[in-house]
């Protein structure tokens, strides 16, 4: 098949994550197309697993045998953003003036359809890829905690297991991308007591105890901002991004909540991180009391390659571009415990992601078909 009309029959199976669901979005999740990879793959000659992550959202995993002893696994994230802001046909797949058009057709469809023409092709040919592939259909990237790359880490570390090479597909223009920053995202909440307005001395402002953690962390922002970047990915950064609190304008606020976004860099330890982190909002409220939670567990570290290993120097060497790092996380902040080698690739760019009009560029698809071709034939 055509690697256009691929991408555009992956764009009309919707897998629109569910933090997305709305009413063109539908509420699917990634079902169906995790259903069509795994038959799919099966089709083709893989051994297939369909793992269970969560209400019965599974990823799938297609192990293409080798003729080498060596193992990559290219992770593409089966989900995609909402839909309702999008101005035309969200699932039309259709090819116009050079480009596929739909969710998904760049983030992170494109792939899954460059692997399976690259691999339909060798099997054609009666060969296989000389290193055994393993094409992993993970859920839950779009929003939920990356629940589908923990779930495949921790299956990989069930079984012992370790990946050489393991490439995330996210729109890179084809740059190898080496490095980007993780995070902690805390719910904050700080406890108070009511009064009556009129005898603020009886109660205890939640509200002015919120605003010194504010300011605290603005100085720890400082702080950071202050420090030299380790890496090309640049330096932490800590922001209050969200604030709420107040029963009426004549009652003392009993309660205030917010929330504490902390990007890591590479090389911070993210327990350190955090408990220095949770010390400064605590202290910062007192005398009054916070409760905190840990969004999605126990945060991320940094993701950091050493661009000088071979695999980002293949791609590179084989894409003609030069290795890079990103603003945006990925799947890649899971893998750094099961992967020798750890990279971000694929076509097309992040800047036609999550808009109101999606399209990824042929040409990008053909030269990443290339790439694949062959990355798979050494
Ligand atoms: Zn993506």
């Amino acid at each position: 098949m055509d690697i256009t009309e691929r991408v555009g029959e992956l764009v009309q199976i919707p897998s629109v994550n569910p933090l997305h669901a709305g009413p063109v979005s539908g509420d699917g999740a990634e079902r169906e197309l995790s259903d069509w990879l795994a038959n799919h793959t099966e089709a083709l000659g893989a051994d297939v697993v369909v793992d269970p992550v969560e209400d019965d959202r599974c990823n799938v995993y297609a192990r293409f045998e080798g003729s080498s002893d060596r193992a990559v696994t290219i992770d593409v994230h089966l989900d995609t953003v909402g839909v309702e802001h999008m101005t035309d046909d969200p699932f039309d797949g259709r090819v116009e003036d050079g480009r596929v058009y739909g969710r998904g057709s760049v983030d992170t469809k494109a792939t899954f359809a460059v692997v399976l023409q690259v691999l339909e092709e060798l099997k054609a040919a009666g060969q296989r890829p000389v290193p055994t592939v393993n094409l992993v259909g993970t859920v839950s990237e779009e929003g939920g905690g990356l629940l589908g790359a923990a779930r495949y880490r921790d299956w990989l570390l069930e079984r012992g297991q370790r990946i050489e090479q393991i490439v995330v597909a996210e729109p890179t223009m084809c740059a190898p991308v080496h490095g980007h920053k993780g995070g902690i995202g805390l719910d904050v909440t700080v406890h108070g007591h009511a009064a009556h307005s009129s005898k603020p001395h009886l109660g205890a402002n939640a509200l002015s105890g919120a605003a010194r953690v504010v300011v605290a962390i603005d100085e720890e922002q400082d702080r950071l901002a202050a420090l030299e970047a380790t890496t090309p990915v640049g330096k932490g950064t800590v922001s209050v991004t969200e604030l709420s609190g107040g029963l009426a304008r004549n009652i003392i606020p009993d309660e205030c909540a917010l929330y504490v976004g902390r990007r890591t860099a590479p090389g911070e330890d993210i327990a350190q991180v955090r408990a220095a982190l949770c010390e400064l909002i605590e202290s910062s409220a007192a005398p009054l009391s916070t409760t905190i939670e840990s969004l999605y567990g126990e945060g991320s570290p940094g993701f950091y390659q050493d661009p000088s290993c071979s695999l980002v120097a293949v791609l590179a060497q084989l894409a003609d571009t030069s290795p890079t790092t990103a603003e945006y996380g990925s799947n890649a902040l899971k893998y750094g415990e099961v992967a020798e080698q750890l990279v971000v690739f694929g076509p097309g760019s992040i800047d036609q992601a999550h808009q109101a009009v999606e399209w990824v560029d042929i040409s990008q698809l053909n030269r990443a078909v290339d790439i694949y071709r062959s990355w798979f034939s050494q």
